[in-house]
């Protein structure tokens, strides 16, 4: 082995590149591998013309939630601020039915909470659920709002974690990074310089003679380490990727769920007010909020989660039928006739869906396993952390510990 390992990153999206600064830190050779002409993943902020200005869109990650203490110090690392976004991403009145009040659906949700917290871990959602007889319209609208923001089935989820966490029904305040939530990979970005190699994609990853081998499909080249930080969809999908992995890491795989979501951002007339609405039926929610500058922007965002749903929704043709339901479900607001932006993640070839989630039985085994190193490979994405999976949080907290694993056992301190 050479004095100073070179390590490969595949992928610069934040667990990449949080893994990357980390080694970088610690004075290793690090090489970034990323597909796309810019970094961030699912993490890609854009702008919108609205009411006669731009507006920036998150076209991917949006809010920064409670317990985000990675997020917020890298954030106060490159000197940037989080803007409240002036409503709770927890709380979405159910708009197509009225008979249902946000107290119902807190009630219900904070019951199945409840019973979710007695079992082993083995439970659905849809379980609970029927366990504590929850039926008719509630019911639904509660489904609505874990189905949207799980992206997957109520019976494809754990209700343990589910319940209290990211579909949590307690209102809580929720925020932004100020100018986009993009500027937080670019400054990581900035500081990693020439080390990111863009437009480059890795087909296959080996292990061979205590090195590892990376091959784009031009060139292969040889490193001591590599630090696997692709998502969860691509990792799994093995004709895209040649990469051997361990059948302990494979059958841990089997327990993690791919949510697939889509998002869609329409353009306003005038500023509105904050607001937070679901489609029970149509599951997704849309909602406008307070802006870097203290402003409500003049923007509808919407968000559809489960892949049954967006594809109803036309979501894999144009969005065309989404936009017509958003126009219909906020006729409250002054929709400008101009063109949509549509972002439809589970068709995007370097991501295959939004986020995860974890299946009834998933286990504090499976999770170490996750987060296993195999051999020289060591592995960061937001599927791995136990406690943030599926959110920019668990991403970051991915790609540290990656980077903390990997000096102490190339220092040959056990990790
Ligand atoms: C619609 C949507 C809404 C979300 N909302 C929130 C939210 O409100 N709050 C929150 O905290 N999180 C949210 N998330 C989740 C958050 O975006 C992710 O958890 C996080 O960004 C994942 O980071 P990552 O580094 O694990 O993966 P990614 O960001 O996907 O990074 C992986 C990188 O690998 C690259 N890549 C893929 N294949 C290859 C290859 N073969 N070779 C080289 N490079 C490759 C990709 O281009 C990408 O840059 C949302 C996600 C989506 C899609």
């Amino acid at each position: 082995m050479t004095a100073t390992p070179r390590i490969a990153i595949i992928g610069a999206g934040l667990a990449g590149l949080a893994a990357a600064t980390q080694l970088v830190k610690s004075g290793r050779d690090v090489t970034v591998y990323e597909a796309r002409d810019r970094v961030g993943g699912r993490v890609w902020s854009e702008t919108i013309t609205a009411a006669g200005a731009q507006h920036v869109i998150e076209r991917g990650a949006e809010f920064v939630l409670n317990g985000y203490t990675t997020l917020r110090s890298y954030c106060s690392e490159h000197g940037l601020e989080l803007v409240d976004t002036g409503m709770s991403y927890y709380i979405r009145k159910p708009g197509d039915s009225p008979e249902v009040t946000l107290e119902d659906m807190a009630l219900l949700g904070k019951q199945a909470a409840t019973a979710a917290a007695s079992g082993q871990g083995t439970r659905s959602v849809a379980d609970v659920l029927d366990e504590i007889g929850a039926a008719g319209p509630v019911r639904d609208a509660l489904e609505s709002r874990i189905e949207v923001s799980t992206a997957v089935r109520v019976d494809q989820v754990t209700a343990e974690e589910t319940l209290d966490h990211v579909a949590s029904v307690e209102p809580g305040p929720s925020w932004r990074i100020g100018g986009g939530n993009q500027s937080l990979p670019k400054a990581m970005a900035r500081e990693l310089g020439d080390r990111i190699r863009f437009r480059t994609k890795v087909e296959a990853i080996a292990q061979a003679d205590d090195k590892v081998i990376v091959s784009t499909g031009i060139e292969s080249e040889v490193y001591d380490y590599a630090v696997v930080a692709l998502p969860f969809g691509v990792l799994n999908y093995s004709e895209t990727l040649g990469i051997d992995l361990p059948d302990w890491k494979r059958e841990a795989m089997t327990r993690v769920v791919q949510g697939n979501a889509a998002k869609l951002h329409l353009a306003l007339d005038e500023i509105p007010a904050t607001s937070a609405v679901m489609s029970v039926a149509d599951r997704f929610w849309s909602w406008t909020a307070v802006a870097s500058g203290g402003v409500v922007a003049p923007v509808l965002n919407c968000f559809g989660g489960e892949l049954g749903h967006l594809e109803k929704l036309h979501v894999d043709v144009n969005g065309n039928e989404w936009e017509t339901r958003v126009r219909g479900l906020r006729s409250d607001l002054s929709v400008a006739h101009t063109a949509a932006v549509l972002t439809a993640w589970p068709f995007d070839p370097l991501a295959k869906g939004a986020y995860t989630a974890h299946a009834p039985g998933f286990s504090a085994q499976d999770a170490e396993a996750l987060a296993a190193p195999h051999g020289r490979l060591f592995f960061a994405g937001e599927y791995i952390d136990p406690e943030f999976t599926g959110l920019m949080e668990g991403a970051l907290r991915s790609g540290d510990r990656a980077a903390q694993a990997l000096i102490s056992i190339s220092e040959g301190i056990p990790a």
